[in-house]
């Protein structure tokens, strides 16, 4: 069961091939952490993203030495990259030439409009999409002295600002924004301010967030109550680990809410004293295959009999332990009791036979 969620209908643009808003479904994206100097481990970042499921990598562009790795990246890369930039605008330009699917800009750290227009100019040319990312970090002086803190109000006139003079001087629309503080509320009142009054599309997002769990929980706040009120068009999860994380916190957000699914649902017990197997391990051993799956099913993993078959019933496939061995239910029936050792490998067969029945199941 799942809450019914009305999408605010956006502007369609492009990263790439990919498109955004629109009737798009919901996009997940990350950045990656290497020194993109390092094209080999930057490529193999991008790639170990791309197979959890991301679906647009950024990549930061500090430096000229930066600017002059992402042609090979941009080449190799299997999804589209967008060139983050502050402060200098030239290497703005040169990220467009070596092909990139986009550029994040933030206007806060741009203080020569002159400059700016020509790299608008030269995304313009090229299609390449513009994230227009508001930072309450980094506000421009003139709209901090105004409002005296970096309020959602202040972040909402900076994005104004900015798309106004984009559309107005340009003609250009290929463009998205994102308005992103730490606090999550305060990133919240941001986009909802902003969606009552433009349509463009939106990057949402809580900004250094933290590491896995308060990152996590910082950011299921904000992006659940968003996209709960149809707010959102691409998520990126910051957290201060490994970026791959960050796109399985978004699939389970978007999960959850039942707006996109690609991953097996797991539902597992938390143990007690009844459990007489080594569930958390045989939680962590099919959670790490579940990944790999890219199916809708739903599997569970319960300690014991006095829920698991309660629980199993309504999965898919299901294993409960009981002492030294574990049932295998599939469809509420139980299929087979194995001898714990071999419990894994019979669960994991089961899986495989059941995707063979149901193609249908298996996510592209
Ligand atoms: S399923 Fe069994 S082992 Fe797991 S929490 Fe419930 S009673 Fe305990």
């Amino acid at each position: 069961m799942y809450p019914e969620i009305k999408r605010r209908k956006t502007k369609e643009i492009f990263v790439g091939s990919v498109g955004i808003g629109g009737g798009n479904p919901i996009r997940v994206q990350s950045m990656t952490n290497t020194d993109t100097r390092d094209i080999k481990a930057t490529l193999d970042q991008i790639f170990r993203l791309k197979s959890a499921g991301c679906e647009i990598v950024r990549v930061a562009i500090p430096d000229e030495r930066a600017v002059s790795a992402l042609r090979e990246i941009v080449k190799e890369s299997p999804i589209p990259v967008i060139a983050d930039l502050h402060f200098d605008t030239s290497l703005g330009e040169k990220a467009v030439s070596a092909d990139v699917s986009g550029i994040r800009i933030n206007p806060g750290t741009f203080r020569n409009k002159k400059r700016l227009d020509s790299l608008i100019r030269a995304c313009k040319e090229r299609g390449v999409c513009i994230r227009i990312g508001i930072n309450a970090g980094s506000l421009e002086s003139a709209l901090l002295k105004r409002y005296g803190h970096p309020t959602p109000e202040a972040m909402v006139e900076s994005a104004k600002n900015w798309l106004e003079y984009i559309v107005s001087k340009h003609d250009y629309y290929n463009l998205k924004v994102s308005l992103k503080s730490s606090n999550w509320w305060q990133t919240v009142r941001a986009y909802e301010l902003f969606s009552e009054a433009l349509d463009f599309p939106l990057h949402i997002g809580v900004t250094e967030a933290g590491g896995l769990i308060p990152g996590t929980i910082k950011n299921t706040m904000a992006v659940s109550y968003l996209l709960l009120k149809g707010i959102g068009d691409t998520v990126r999860i910051s957290l201060t680990a490994d970026p791959v994380e960050e796109v399985y916190v978004a699939y389970e957000i978007l999960r959850n809410l039942g707006l996109r699914s690609l991953y097996p649902d797991i539902i597992a017990c938390p143990t007690c004293g009844r459990c007489e197997i080594d569930l958390i391990r045989l939680y962590e051993e099919v959670s790490a295959y579940a990944k790999k799956l890219r199916a809708n099913l739903k599997l569970a993993v319960m300690g014991c009999v006095v829920n698991g078959p309660g629980e199993a019933r309504e999965a898919d496939l299901g294993i409960a332990g009981g002492k030294g061995v574990g049932i295998i239910f599939r469809e509420g029936k139980i299929i087979q009791k194995v001898k714990e050792e071999e419990l894994l490998k019979a669960f994991f067969e089961e899986i495989e036979k059941f995707l063979k029945e149901h193609p249908e199941r298996i996510n592209s």
